[in-house]
């Protein structure tokens, strides 16, 4: 698996962005850094301190100015972590820097204008045109994710639902280390169809947020590349190589405000850096080399980069700086990061013939449609040949020999349609022949007809199998890259000259570099040993002159201590307060639980709970064990044994008593039909002295018209209820009289 166990550092380069107008409105006195690209060094001016203070000098792999160009920036930097990664490394870039220094502009660029594209979209020139050069014995497959990190979730830019969809999660396997489980991955023919798949993911990133601006500096975006190469080794075999390109752009590194924010708003601050806080614990962990503990399983972000840092990849970092006075902290602290992160040791090797590589089940299954279509031909042939009587069919169905891949599929197609015109001709003119058979009797005729009938059918459905099968390995086909075939390269030889000597003038300058740090670095080691002194007079100077340049070390070392001091005690004040600021919720929480809800509930709800380390969060356990959910839910409520429902008291003692006892507890009344003829009265509203009478009538109806109440079952035939209630009422009245007098 492993050809190249060395191990190399993670690559830091630094770019400058110009100022912008509102900063060059401020004058050239606002420009705090300085850049010596021969030498890769930035330096530093503390825009607050004395102008005798001696600046700060940090030493990268390569530093881009402000009048850099992106394409100085990919072929010195850039070219050859993605030459490796179509060797079967892997590979990452990330830009990391506050916010508007030009991460984005680094790593995606202005697409329109060539000058102006950035790292992203020159990488995917480089992989087609790579592909497109290459021999024909090679074969490639190159898929594309997108995805984001927000608030600590991982969020698939690929996937339709992007903004209902729910945040997925990371899996680890021995083979590809951690992954994202269920993201989209896209199967990319050309450049033009993985600049869709980076459009498609750069819009649902617009789309989802509510402040692009906010969203962007607070998010993550990592856009994966795979790139699966199968190529005859020298034991005559296919291998497979597979190199994974990760381009990330970080999210801006400036501290957020955590003070004076609350509940869902303090915890989503946390959240925010927290993935950047963890990549930079990683990253001093790393550095320092003597802590046996990294903490990547901190933050989503550092665990799906856990292979960039320190494990089998090759990394360049790119931190972006801004030259304005006001943004004097965060540079300094960017640099610092940088500057640490040159310290990592990676083992990058190279993966080859992994488990799972897609190309490798690709290629079986197009052996498998070939092998199909090979069998049909194989077939169709013989059948030729039987009716011909002609030539003898010597290949059998063998899938071929590699070299004649090429026409294969196009030439079973052709082979299957001649067979099935011919055949379908010999149909025709067979039925002809029944038809105009006068000797035939109309019967046989018909039985004859219908069985060539027969046979047109299962010519014609075996034609649509093929045309099908055909279909479907042209299709898979179509998904892998041949070496020189698939994509065409329009560049010309002029072209590719210029190219080769860009790359070598950019290979030049890098190697001059290393040599340029390695000679200062030893120049300030040896210097007393080679000088020799010819009078006492030159010896003082030259050892006054080495003092003085002592002396300016010593103060910048000091210098930087008691910045590294202010720095830590700076952070570690913003987690107390932090700290404080939870515990504060916390207690808030705390005093909900115990005052409001009662023990018993709790401990229930307590019992319930387990911790899931893979996503770490607390979980509820499913209330009914899964397995016995069938056994429990036929058991009845014990409230119920022996009846069909719950029954009250008092239903079971009217059970008892012998009557109905449905509907009784509820107490509803019954109401009959009287089915006897109702006696008509005429009223005789003659008199007023009858007024009286009729009025009298009227309070007694039930006794004259056609339905009358039935008892209910457990009122009394004196109506108990009724003449109780008037009891209480008058009672009520008396009361209200004597009150009132
Ligand atoms: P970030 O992604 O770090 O927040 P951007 O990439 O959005 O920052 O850059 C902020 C602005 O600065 C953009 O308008 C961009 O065009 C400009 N910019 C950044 N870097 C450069 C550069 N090297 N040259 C010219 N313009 C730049
Ligand atoms: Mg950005």
């Amino acid at each position: 698996m492993s050809k190249n166990k060395s191990s190399e550092s993670v690559k830091v380069v630094v770019r400058c962005r110009p100022l912008n107008r509102k900063e060059e409105s401020n004058g050239p006195a606002g420009t705090i850094i300085q850049m010596d690209i021969r030498l890769g060094q930035v330096i530093l001016r503390n825009p607050r301190a004395p102008s005798s203070e001696p600046q700060k000098t940090f030493t990268f792999d390569a530093v881009y100015d402000a009048n850099s160009k992106q394409r100085d920036l990919y072929d010195e930097s850039v070219r050859p972590l993605i030459d490796s990664v179509l060797d079967g490394f892997n590979g990452t870039i990330f830009a990391y820097g506050q916010t508007g220094t030009g991460k984005t502009y680094t790593m995606q660029g202005a697409w329109l204008d060539p000058e102006k594209r950035g790292v992203i979209p020159n990488a995917f020139d480089h992989i087609f045109t790579h592909i497109s050069r290459s021999q024909s014995d090679r074969q490639y497959l190159v898929r594309a994710s997108y995805l984001e990190i927000y608030l600590e979730e991982v969020r698939d830019l690929l996937d339709p639902n992007h903004g209902s969809a729910r945040a997925l999660e990371l899996r680890e396997s021995p083979d590809s280390g951690v992954y994202v489980r269920d993201l989209t991955s896209c199967v990319c023919k050309s450049i033009k169809e993985i600049e869709e798949v980076m459009n498609v993911g750069n819009q649902a990133r617009a789309v989802g947020a509510t402040d692009m601006n906010e969203h962007s500096s607070r998010s993550h975006a990592l856009f994966l590349i795979t790139v699966e190469c199968s190529q005859p080794g020298p034991d005559g075999r296919k291998h497979i190589r597979v190199g994974r390109l990760n381009l990330v752009d970080l999210a801006g590194s400036e501290r957020q405000a955590k003070t004076g924010v609350q509940g869902e708003r303090l915890k989503e601050a946390a959240k925010i850096n927290l993935s950047l806080s963890a990549l930079g614990n990683v990253i001093s962990a790393l550095a320092d080399g003597r802590s046996g503990h990294v903490p990547y399983r901190d933050s989503k972000l550092t665990r799906l980069l856990q292979d960039s840092l320190g494990g089998n990849a090759k990394t360049v970092m790119v931190a972006t700086l801004g030259p304005s006075s006001q943004h004097y902290d965060e540079t300094l602290t960017t640099l610092r990061y940088a500057n640490r992160a040159k310290n990592i040791q990676n083992q990058p090797r190279v993966n080859e013939d992994p488990k799972d590589a897609l190309l490798r089940e690709f290629q079986m299954e197009i052996a498998r449609l070939r092998a199909q279509l090979n069998h049909r031909k194989w077939r169709s042939k013989q059948k030729k040949d039987g009716q011909e009587d002609g030539e003898s069919w010597e290949r059998d169905g063998d899938e071929g020999t590699e070299g004649e891949d090429e026409d294969e599929g196009e030439e079973v197609e052709k082979e299957a349609e001649e067979y099935v015109k011919l055949e379908e001709q010999r149909l025709e003119r067979e039925t002809e022949a029944i038809r105009g058979d006068q000797f035939l009797l109309a019967e046989e005729k018909q039985r004859l007809l219908g069985e060539k009938e027969r046979m047109m059918g299962v010519l014609r459905k075996e034609q649509e199998a093929t045309e099908q099968l055909t279909a479907k390995y042209k299709a898979m086909e179509s998904k892998l890259l041949v070496g020189g075939k698939n994509i065409i390269d329009h560049t010309n030889e002029q072209q590719k000259m210029l190219e080769m000597k860009r790359q070598e003038i950019a290979d030049q300058s890098r190697s001059e570099r290393e040599i340029q740090q390695q000679v200062l670095v030893q120049d300030e080691e040896t210097v007393e040993l080679r000088e020799t002194f010819t009078s006492l007079q030159q010896e003082v100077e030259a050892k006054t002159k080495k003092l003085k340049k002592l002396y300016a070390k010593l103060q910048c070392i000091k210098a930087e201590i008691q910045d590294v001091n202010d720095e830590h005690v700076r952070s570690r004040q913003e987690l107390e307060q932090t700290q404080n600021e939870l515990t504060r919720e916390l207690k808030f929480k705390y005093l909900i639980i115990e005052n409001f809800i009662p023990p018993e509930e709790k401990n229930k709800i307590m019992n319930r709970l387990t911790f899931d380390t893979e996503e770490d969060q607390w979980k509820f356990q499913p209330l009914v064990p899964a397995e016995s959910k069938s056994s429990q839910m036929k058991k009845r409520p014990a409230s119920a044994v022996g009846y069909k429902r719950p029954i009250s008291q008092y239903a079971r003692v009217a059970i008892a008593m012998g009557a109905n006892s449905r509907y009784r507890a509820e107490n509803i009344m019954f109401l009959e039909l009287d089915m006897t003829p109702p006696n008509t009265t005429s009223l005789d509203r003659s008199g007023e002295a009858e007024s009286n009478q009729s009025h009298s009538v009227d309070s007694s109806p039930t006794k004259d018209r056609g339905v009358r109440k039935s008892r209910s079952w457990c009122q009394t035939p004196k109506s108990m209820a009724s003449s109780s209630s008037n009891v209480s009422l008058s009672a009520c009245q008396t009361a209200a009289a004597m009150a009132a007098q």
